[in-house]
């Protein structure tokens, strides 16, 4: 365990600038500030200045729920949130005058948008005469720390993940203390309700159903899944009707969860299965690391070319003859395409604002690859329909898929919908669970309906007798199609 600023002499009141990272755990910057003195934790809600990647729908709904528990626990350490709207810079220098802070600290982030912002904030805090001290985010390593032996920065995940876990990776710090010091006179707050941080209360409402944003609830999972569930992950982690994964994303992506402290419980308890019974089969703890590391890899990968988010990381790609259909592009949306597992997996991501990863990889196979649709549409799709939307993750993911990214899918690798779903769901009970017109059909045509209807294969056609559209592509002949594409490329 380490500490932050152990060697305090005179108290001070300091910001907590809070953005994503909504816990108490190894949080360096919350620790940081209650061990300096006086600490107040502040959030500001300002989308524009993200731009063009604003939250999207689910993340709002999430972020909305969790800054209710964060600002509930803080109370319950005699502390609170002091919550505000609009300008960055404005509403830290308003809150700091507010209080007589003189520094304002915060956990760094590393996508382009969030390193600009801190970037323009901290020239001006410095400016006025305020102090900022930063920390790590919510990282294994710093992007900038790591990098190959011609120390330039790594595009293949492989030696990343061999210089990675040879490396001595940073500790978690110690939890902020139950008791924490509030400035005495505490600023103005917005109400969370007045905020206004989701558009539209009725379009995520449902979300409830399937989420509980929050450290305690993020802990608590931790829990359950490494006590249970992780020891079949590498078997079970590629089917999606099965409750194979921890579904640990959104906590990790608002920061809820520790990425240094997940790692850290996850060597300690190999060890301690190993240290009882030497043989045990520990694949699943392996295996889910290394999805940890895929995680890093994408900040590694998105620190280092911050373009990527829209552009491809392979610059052949930029001028790459997509053929972006709206009708198609709003197809894929609902869940319409007529290839049942595609349709299955829009229709989770609708209804849970989340998918499997292997879904994740079939429908974005399957809109570049099959619709010829720029990947950057389905990203922008994901980011509004995901809770758990990230900008490493998604760029990485999407990018990987399109062919035209770090350690991408060679272009030929283009998956065929039906085969996947054979393999990955062969009773068919994740498209039953997502489809409802097609659950009554039996498991050797519920993959590929049309095959045993004879059905045509225009385009808005219904399957006689079910509510199901026929394929809006041919998939054998976009394959030709996009192969001939690809390898001109
Ligand atoms: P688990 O299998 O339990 O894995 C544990 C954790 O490891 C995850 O929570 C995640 O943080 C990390 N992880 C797992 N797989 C990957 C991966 N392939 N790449 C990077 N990190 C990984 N993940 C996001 O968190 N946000 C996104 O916006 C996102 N967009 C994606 C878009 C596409 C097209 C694809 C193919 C993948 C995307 N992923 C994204 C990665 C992955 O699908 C999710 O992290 C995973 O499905 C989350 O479920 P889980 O927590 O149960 O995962």
């Amino acid at each position: 365990m380490r500490l932050y600023g152990a060697k305090k002499v005179i108290s001070v009141t300091t910001i907590v600038w809070v953005r994503n990272d909504f816990r108490f755990h190894d949080n360096p910057a919350l620790l940081y500030a209650t061990q300096a003195g006086v600490a107040l934790p502040v959030y500001i809600w300002s989308p524009e200045e993200a731009g063009d990647w604003q939250p999207g729908e689910a993340s709002r709904w999430w972020l909305n729920h969790t800054l209710g528990r964060f600002s509930e626990a803080l109370q319950q350490r005699g502390s609170a949130l002091c919550l505000r709207c609009g300008d960055t810079l404005t509403q830290l220098l308003s809150v700091a005058t507010a209080i007589g802070a003189t520094t304002v600290a915060w956990n760094r982030r590393y996508d382009p948008i969030g390193r600009q912002c801190d970037e323009w904030v901290e020239a001006g805090l410095r400016a006025s005469g305020i102090d900022v001290q930063t920390f790590p985010g919510n990282v294994l390593i710093e992007p900038d720390t790591i990098s190959t032996k011609d120390s330039k920065p790594f595009q293949k995940f492989t030696p990343f993940w061999n210089k990675l876990s040879q490396s001595l990776l940073p500790t978690p710090v110690d939890s902020v203390p139950d008791r924490m010091q509030l400035p005495q006179r505490l600023p103005a707050s917005v109400p969370l309700a007045e905020m206004t941080i989701q558009i539209n209360r009725l379009s995520s409402a449902h979300l409830i159903n399937f989420w509980r944003p929050g450290e305690v609830v993020a802990l608590e999972r931790v829990e359950e899944f490494i006590g249970s569930s992780i020891r079949e992950y590498a078997d079970q982690r590629d089917y999606p009707a099965l409750a194979g994964t921890s579904r640990l994303s959104p906590h990790l992506t608002f920061g809820e969860l520790s990425v240094r402290d997940l790692w850290q419980r996850l060597l300690n308890e190999k060890n301690a299965i190993i240290e009882i019974e030497p043989m045990t089969n520990v694949t699943g703890i392996d295996t889910f690391i290394k999805e940890l590391a895929w995680r890093e890899f994408a900040y590694h990968v998105l620190w280092h070319f911050p373009q990527t988010v829209d552009e491809p990381m392979n610059t052949k790609f930029r001028n790459f003859p997509w053929r972006t259909s709206k009708e198609f592009l709003e197809k894929w949306e609902c869940g319409e395409t007529g290839y049942p597992i595609v349709d299955a997996g829009m229709r989770e991501l609708f209804q849970t604002g989340w998918m499997h990863n292997r879904v994740r990889m079939i429908v974005a196979s399957f809109l570049t690859k099959d619709l010829l649709c720029n990947w950057v549409d389905g990203a922008r799709w994901f980011w509004d329909k995901l809770v758990d939307a990230d900008f490493a993750n998604n760029s990485l993911g999407w990018q990987w898929c399109a062919g035209c990214g770090a350690d991408a899918a060679p272009y030929f690798r283009i998956f065929n919908p039906t085969v996947q779903s054979r393999k990955f769901d062969a009773t068919g009970s994740y498209l039953r669970r997502f489809l409802p017109e097609i659950d009554t059909l039996p498991v050797n045509v519920i993959h590929d309906p049309w095959q045993a209807s004879g059905a045509n294969r225009t385009i808005g056609n219904k399957i006689p007798g079910i509510k199901y559209p026929t394929p809006i592509v041919n998939h054998s002949d976009m394959r030709n199609i996009v192969l001939s594409i690809y390898s001109n490329t």
